[in-house]
């Protein structure tokens, strides 16, 4: 071969060795090729195992996914380039053949409802809000609207109240409807949706299943019903994570249940100490004994972990008492996101809710005084000394 040539097939496409690798290569192919064209002609007719092209599956993804599954107890997983496009695949796969009309818990990641309202109503879908921890009012909501899936989250965002996921998959089941649970603050760890009944449960990977802030993605895994459809979205739809994240994400994964077990308990430390701060005048923490859904909390979030978010109000202030207590933050990172292993503050009412009409928030309860920490894995008695020092 000349040198233009070496430079392209010397060293590649090589099979690799005998040695099992200690963890997933990174498999960045686009195509995969094959001894002869009949062999490739029965992977591209799936009568035989293998890969295509990555769009279709990737030996890197299909490992995430393989772990996802199991994490969640499913039947497969799609692994997505984000939380959204993971939300976007199940939703529209929930509808393919059911009536095109969601109905959504209301308080709920901000972006969640505008996905509904900017890129599912304009195509027809009907939009509902409910309040998720309300069965009277999602039973009306749903003998009125005959949804085809309900949306929500395990624990909500960023007021942490705690739906009865078995209950409303029972509701949602007995008119056909889909039931998608958004499980990224709680993770596989605390619950597992599938097994109560829900038929998809989606996640943020961005979060605490990667880990560290350096990974976007997302994931649905699906229910045996499910699965193929979701599979062939995956194909059409192209949403993929890309090798390297998947990698990236799998490497989180391993310490995920480490990382989440000690945020939960830095988070039950830190939910208590603002509790009896003077200067706050409300915590929102599902293990606070105030909190309104203490007897789905007790019945579902089954190992004593309550999840890493702590969201409070500030006493008497508005967004300059919020702005000034967040500038005086000094460990605590200031942004948005959540499940990192630093503690990360966030306003919501100018981040993950800014799009929600200021009334609209107030009614839900996100006032222009809620501070939300994502805690971390630091020392508590630092990420409570920052705290303290900020709040003054
Ligand atoms: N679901 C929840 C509960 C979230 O908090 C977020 C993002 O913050 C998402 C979904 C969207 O995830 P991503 O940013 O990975 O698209």
């Amino acid at each position: 071969m000349k040198i233009e040539s070496k430079a392209v097939h010397v060293g590649d496409r090589k099979k690799p060795g005998t040695g099992i690798p200690s963890a997933t290569p990174i498999y960045g192919a686009t195509t995969f090729s094959y001894e002869n064209t009949a062999q490739l002609d029965k992977v591209f007719g799936e009568e035989e195992e293998g890969h295509s092209y990555s769009r279709y599956g990737n030996p890197t993804n299909e490992a995430l996914e393989e772990l996802l599954t199991s994490l969640e107890n499913g039947t497969t997983t799609l692994a997505c380039a984000s939380g959204m496009t993971a939300l976007h695949v199940a939703i529209t796969v929930a509808l393919l053949d059911r009536r095109k009309s969601v109905l959504m818990a209301n308080a709920i990641y901000g972006a969640t409802v505008r996905l509904a309202t900017q890129a599912l109503e304009p195509f027809g879908v009907e939009l509902h809000l409910v309040d998720i921890c309300d069965l009277d009012a999602i039973k009306a909501a749903i003998d009125e609207h005959k949804p085809g899936c309900v949306v929500m989250e395990t624990i909500s965002n960023p007021l942490l109240r705690v739906g009865q996921i078995d209950r409303v998959a029972e509701m949602a089941r007995s008119i056909g409807a889909a039931l998608i649970v958004d499980n990224t603050f709680a993770t596989p760890l605390l619950v597992r949706p599938l097994e109560l009944g829900a038929h998809m449960t989606v996640h943020s990977l961005t979060k605490y299943l990667s880990g560290h802030g350096d990974v976007l993605g997302g994931s649905v895994t699906t229910d045996e019903e499910h699965a193929s459809m979701v599979r062939g979205m995956g194909k059409i739809y192209g949403p993929v994570l890309g090798p390297f994240e998947a990698y990236l994400t799998m490497r989180g994964i391993k310490t995920f249940p480490l990382r989440m077990e000690r945020q939960c308990r830095n988070a039950c430390r830190l939910a208590a100490w603002l509790a009896s701060h003077p200067k706050v005048a409300k915590v929102n923490y599902p293990a606070d004994p105030k909190h309104p859904d203490t007897d789905t909390v007790a019945r579902l979030l089954t190992k004593d972990l309550y999840g890493a978010i702590v969201s409070f109000d500030l006493k008497d202030a508005g967004k300059n008492e919020v702005f000034a207590c967040m500038d005086r933050m000094k460990m605590i990172v200031r942004g948005t996101s959540l499940g990192d292993v630093h503690t990360l503050a966030l306003y919501p009412a100018i981040s993950s809710h800014r799009d929600i009409p200021p009334k609209q928030r107030e009614r839900l309860g996100i006032r222009d005084s809620l501070i939300r920490i994502s805690v971390g894995i630091e020392a508590i008695d630092d990420i409570i000394a920052d705290l303290e020092q900020a709040i003054g």
